[in-house]
């Protein structure tokens, strides 16, 4: 699939204001292959976003699913569903299922219009992600700070609210969940949050390296995820964040990989 970026923008308010500057990056399957041997990674999640029509998550869907299909072991397809489309967002999941996919994401509850935590909306959704063993990846967003594009407003209030409304639900909130980490402190946000995980997608956009020393301490090592936001950058930069730090060897390795592979592991074994 090799669309115009034009085509999207219309209908997809978060596409518009992602990639709406010619400059904004988009990688194809093969750029991706092509970085992580240069970097010598062994295998990626990569996502879709979340688009505003179903219509657009079922053909970017295809093209997740396809490249996947095309290297097996080291494209892991996350897929994305609208969940204001109804039965066409569950169909869609199901046929994504069928495809491979082992999780949902990255969910854009913000500019997709609609409330994770919506027992009725989103029951239909988690209840499926459980039963097969997928992940629900969110976007997560700073309350405070810096402005960027993209941003947006999944704020911690709301990535608890979906945590508690689905505690089986295997959640994993990108960009340090917008500070959420941080109320793990709290002994019943700490219980609340046995399924949840924290991905690093960004972070020297973000934070300074400390956050990894700090959200390791304070919600364990075993709840961070290497994500890197590529093509917005290369996975290159948030792995020098870390070695400026002298980590654990077994922290570091948890969280460039050993995490990941569990989970996955777990999830593969889910796979019907
Ligand atoms: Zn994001």
């Amino acid at each position: 699939m090799k669309e115009q970026r034009q085509n999207f923008m219309p209908a997809d308010p978060c596409f518009a204001e992602l990639y709406g500057s010619p400059k904004a990056k988009i990688a194809t399957a093969e750029e991706i292959i092509a970085h992580m041997d240069e970097v010598g990674i062994d295998a990626s999640v990569i996502l879709n976003a979340g688009w505003s029509s179903q219509e657009a998550c079922n053909r970017t869907n295809d093209y997740i699913l396809d490249s996947a299909a095309r290297y097996p072991g080291r494209l892991i397809p996350f897929v994305c569903v609208q969940p204001m489309a109804g039965r066409a967002a569950i169909d869609e999941l199901e046929r994504c299922i069928r495809g491979g996919a082992r999780g949902i994401g990255e969910m854009r509850s913000d500019t997709q219009g609609f409330d994770m935590g919506d027992r009725e909306l989103m029951g239909p959704i988690a209840e499926l992600a459980v039963r097969h063993r997928l992940f629900f990846l969110t976007h997560a967003s700073e309350p405070v700070g810096h402005l960027y594009p993209g941003k947006g407003a999944i704020t911690p209030g709301s990535l608890y609210h979906l945590i508690q409304s689905f505690p089986d639900l295997q959640v994993v909130c990108a960009h340090w969940g917008g500070g959420l980490p941080f109320y793990a402190l709290m002994p019943e946000v700490a219980k609340a949050m046995a399924n949840t995980y924290f991905d690093t997608a960004a972070t020297p956009f973000l934070y300074q390296p400390e956050i990894f020393r700090h959200v390791a301490a304070i919600a364990g090592a075993d709840k961070i995820l290497m994500g890197s936001d590529y093509p917005l950058m290369s996975p290159r930069r948030v792995v020098a964040q870390i070695q400026l730090l002298d980590l654990a060897h077994e922290t570091v390795e948890m969280i460039l990989g050993g995490n990941a592979e569990r989970l996955l592991e777990w999830s593969r074994s889910g796979a019907s």
